[in-house]
């Protein structure tokens, strides 16, 4: 299967390659694991895929597989992290206020968080 070339023009291309820096927690073959560098909890980093992909959507359409990694990826640095209750999320599209359109998962814990999210 060909990869997607990185985006040269993409923050999180530029954070996977290492060009930008980043506080990275975990590095895998498909995954880097990073935190947001606007925390919205004690704990709250994000999961993205080595390859550029614009959202959650298109990224499943093309490697399911990595899905399933970024899933994994934010279970174990949660442990690490020292949470067990957290919330996953795929802001998808500019009305749920994605920003940056290379496919993230977010992770958020470490205080008690409300539902519905807003
Ligand atoms: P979203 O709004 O879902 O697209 O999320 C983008 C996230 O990336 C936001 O939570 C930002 O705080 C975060 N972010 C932006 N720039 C950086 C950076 N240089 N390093 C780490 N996180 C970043
Ligand atoms: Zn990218």
């Amino acid at each position: 299967m060909t990869l997607p070339a990185p985006d040269p023009h993409c923050l999180f291309c530029r954070i996977v390659s290492g060009e930008i820096p980043a506080q990275v927690l975990a590095e895998g073959e498909t995954t880097v694991a990073f935190r947001d560098i606007e925390p919205q909890a004690p704990v709250h980093f994000l999961v993205v895929p080595r390859s550029h992909y614009p959202d959650a959507a298109s990224l499943g359409e093309a490697e399911p597989a990595t899905v399933a990694d970024l899933v994994a990826t934010a279970a174990q640095v949660a442990s690490a992290e020292g949470v067990d209750s957290y919330r996953l999320v795929f802001n998808t599209g500019a009305d749920a206020n994605q920003t940056v359109f290379h496919a993230h998962l977010h992770v958020l814990g470490g205080r008690s968080l409300t539902w519905p999210p807003g």
